[in-house]
Formats: C-alpha cells, structure tokens, sequence
C-alpha cells in the first residue's frame, strides 16, 4: 500500500489505538485530514486508573485524559466526540455516522476496542448491579461504591481484583466469585494465580472458586443479594459484573470484513480489505513472540504499538507489527508486571526474593523462556523485557542456578 494518493484518514474510535494512530500519523508527516470518530463524550482518555485510583477520588475526567484538547487542534486532528459510526461501505470508501451524516476516506483505521459480557442470569438489570469499562461507569459506580457497606465482584479477573482491592481498602465487605478454579487464569500462570488468591485473602476478601451466580434477587428494584451455586445467598446492595469482554467487531462484520472473536489483521495491521487498518483491543493476529498461532491482546501495549504500526503502514513505511507484550495491573500494594506471551507455557519456575520480598514466575515452552510474571519486582521486568525482546534464550536450568540473575541476559 502506498502512503502517495491518501488525503483522507478516518479512525473509528477515541481510545488508546484511536488516539496512538491519528498522533503518529502526524509524526510522520502525513499532511492530509484526520478525522477520530469517538463515540464517548469524552477526549480519549486512560482506561487503567478507572479500576484504581479513579473510582475512590473526587477528580474530574480531565484527570484521565491521555491530551489536552490543544494537542488535537495543535496537530490538526478533527476529534468528533460523541459521533458513532453506524455502518462502513468500502466500495464508496465512506462511513455513515448513527446520525445520518456521511464522511469520506482513503484509509479507514477500526480502534473500536471491547464490550463487557452480560452477567445472563435473573436479576441483572436491578439497579446497583454494574459494570466497568468507560468514564460513564465509573462515574456511575465511584458514589455506589463510597456508600456500599459490602460489594459482590462476579469474575475473579485482573479488573475484578483490582477493585476488590480497593474495596477493601475502603473497609468494605468484599466477596468475589469467579468460575474458574483459580484467579486471573486466562492470563496467569498456577503460581501466580496462587498467589494472588493468597495475596486477596490476606487482605480480607471472601474468594469463592469454581462457583457461579445462578440469579440476583431484588427488593423495590433494587439488588438485595446473590445467590451463589455453592448453595450461599450472599446479601449485598451492590455487584461489579466483570466476567471478560468480546471484541467490538460489529461493524467490521457488518462491512464484509475477516472477523474471528477479533477483526483479523496482518503483522502490518491491515485487515481483509487493504484500505482499511485495525489496531488495539478489537484485533486478532498471529503475535511475533510466545507460542500462540493467533491472540487478541487487551493491554495498552499492544494498543499503542499495534496503531503505531497502522499509521506507518499508511504513511508508507509499513514496518512488521513484533514489539513484546507486557501487561501491569495493580491490586492494592500488590504490582503485577508481565513481559512476554506466558499463554501456552509447559512449565514454571518460581523464584521468590526473600530479601526484598515480591516473586517473579518464569513461564517456558519446550524449555525456552517466554514470560516473566513479576510481583513487586520491578527490577526483573525491567530485565524481562529487556532479555525477550532481545529473543535471548533462556533456560530453565538457567534460572534453577542458585546465583541466577536475569539481568545477566541482557548484555
Ligand atoms: C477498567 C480497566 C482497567 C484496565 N487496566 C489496564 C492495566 O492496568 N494495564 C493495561 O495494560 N491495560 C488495562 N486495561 C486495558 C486497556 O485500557 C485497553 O487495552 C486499551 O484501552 C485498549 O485501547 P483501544 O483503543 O483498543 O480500545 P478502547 O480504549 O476500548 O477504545 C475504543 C473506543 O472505541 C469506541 N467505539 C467503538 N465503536 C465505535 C463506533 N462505531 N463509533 C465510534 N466510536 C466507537 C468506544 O466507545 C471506545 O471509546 C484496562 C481496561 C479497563 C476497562
């Protein structure tokens, strides 16, 4: 594709990716309009403080704004906030927004991230059952969760557990229930899972395994309590719904493009149709590191690294998409910082600091290093990153060596 006959640039989506693409593009010197379509009200902001900071603080969104309006209109980037686009026809090479009105393209670029699942069972429309992905819901659960005297978490997830973490800094009784037999298991490791079962624990949260909400009953329209599968009916005047999300892939489908539980893309970030560029969240594509043949990555890495390659790719310097994953999440004084594709590992190799505290979980494949899971060692992710990066082979009896140290590799 060459970056010569574009002049107009549309992007769907004032997220991280939306926001990564429009600005790199301009780093890049690309002249023509841009035009970001965010469907939220608000200037693309960050997510990560919302399941933090941001719901026990009085700050307003500013706070979480990734730009100031000025570098938009500095930068010539027509930020149309608010304005959802509705349906894309390729053969025209336009989009039509839910209001009607129409804008034209040369290159479309699709950052329409996630949506949450629906809890699907009765009950899950009372008031103070909620959710959390955007401002709004935080804004919406920030008061709930001030007043609450004990809170439900459904999903035993990383968002799920970073805001059980803040609960129970605010003293409140918190219970999570999650399906699976273990935390945060589709992206952690049996350790480390472990031991953030046990970090939680320990700070007072009731975590029940394996067990499912089979209904939520209500008194005046309000929740009341959750009944559990484990036979417990657990009371409670709220419940954070945080069972995972599905890739925002409706209106790629809906334009005829590849979709497969994410909007497939190439290592350049084009999808099926060589005008149209997909980054961050709502992709699928084969990773350049770990052992998976394709994965959608939720992380703001991959958000920004994914959308500065889509931006390349249409200035003409398409560059292949294989920066390393990594992954933080905060959970009270617990910092979590993955480096790597650990999913698909075949052994673990915990390593714990017994001087400086924290533990760093080494993840390997056919015995090479593909991840590093570190809490409260920020020092090992510094070289994690560092070593994968560098694709430095690393062994497991490498790290079994009683004066292993992982910064070693890094030379
Ligand atoms: C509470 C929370 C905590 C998180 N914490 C961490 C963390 O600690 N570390 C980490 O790495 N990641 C974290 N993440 C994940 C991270 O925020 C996402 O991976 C990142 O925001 C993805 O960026 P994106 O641009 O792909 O999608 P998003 O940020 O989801 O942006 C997509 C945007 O597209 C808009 N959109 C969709 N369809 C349309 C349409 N048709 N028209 C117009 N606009 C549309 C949406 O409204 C949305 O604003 C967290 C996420 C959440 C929700």
């Amino acid at each position: 594709m060459s970056g010569q006959d574009v002049h107009k640039v549309a992007i769907v989506g004032g997220g991280q990716a939306g926001l990564q693409a429009a600005f790199t593009l301009r780093e890049f010197g690309f002249t023509g309009s841009i035009t970001l379509f965010a469907g939220e009200p608000f200037l693309p902001y960050q997510r990560p403080p919302l399941s933090k900071t941001y719901i026990k603080e009085d700050s307003a969104p500013d706070k979480v704004y990734l730009r100031p309006e000025r570098f938009f209109v500095e930068r010539g980037i027509d930020c149309k906030l608010g304005a959802r686009v509705a349906s894309i026809d390729r053969k025209a090479r336009t989009l039509a927004l839910s209001t009607g009105e129409t804008a034209a393209w040369d290159r479309l670029v699709l950052a329409t991230g996630v949506i949450n699942r629906r809890l699907p069972v009765p009950g899950a429309d009372l008031d103070g059952v909620v959710m959390l992905r955007g401002l709004e819901d935080a804004h919406d659960l920030r008061p709930r969760i001030k007043a609450a005297r004990q809170i439900v978490i459904v999903g035993g997830g990383v968002i799920g557990l970073e805001v059980a973490a803040v609960a129970r800094g605010l003293g409140i009784e918190v219970h999570v229930i999650e399906l699976g037999e273990r935390l945060a298991g589709r992206i952690s490791s049996v350790p480390l899972s472990a031991h953030l079962l046990a970090y939680h624990r320990g700070l007072g949260t009731t975590v029940h395994l394996g067990a499912s909400v089979t209904a939520i009953e209500g008194r005046e329209g309000k929740v009341a309590a959750v009944r559990v599968d484990n036979g417990q009916r657990i009371e409670t005047g709220l419940v954070l719904v945080c069972i995972g999300v599905l890739a925002d892939t409706g209106l790629a489908a809906n334009a005829g493009l590849e979709v497969k539980d994410g909007i497939l893309v190439d290592e350049h970030a084009v999808t099926s149709d060589p005008a149209i560029l997909a980054a961050g969240d709502c992709t699928r594509f084969k990773p350049a590191h770990g052992v998976l043949d394709s994965i959608r990555l939720e992380s703001v890495q991959n958000a920004i690294d994914q959308a500065k390659c889509a931006a390349e790719t249409i200035v003409g310097r398409p560059r292949v998409y294989d920066a390393l994953p990594w992954f933080w999440s905060d959970q009270g004084s617990l910092k979590l910082q993955i480096a790597g594709l650990a999913a698909g590992h075949d052994q673990t190799i915990l390593k714990v600091d017994e001087a400086k505290g924290g533990v760093a979980i080494y993840c390997f494949a056919m015995g090479a290093l593909i991840g590093v899971e570190c809490v409260n060692r920020p020092g090992d992710f510094m070289a994690a990153r560092r070593v994968l990066g560098a694709r430095k082979r690393v062994t497991p009896s490498d790290v079994e060596k009683p004066d292993f140290e992982l910064k070693a590799f890094m030379g």
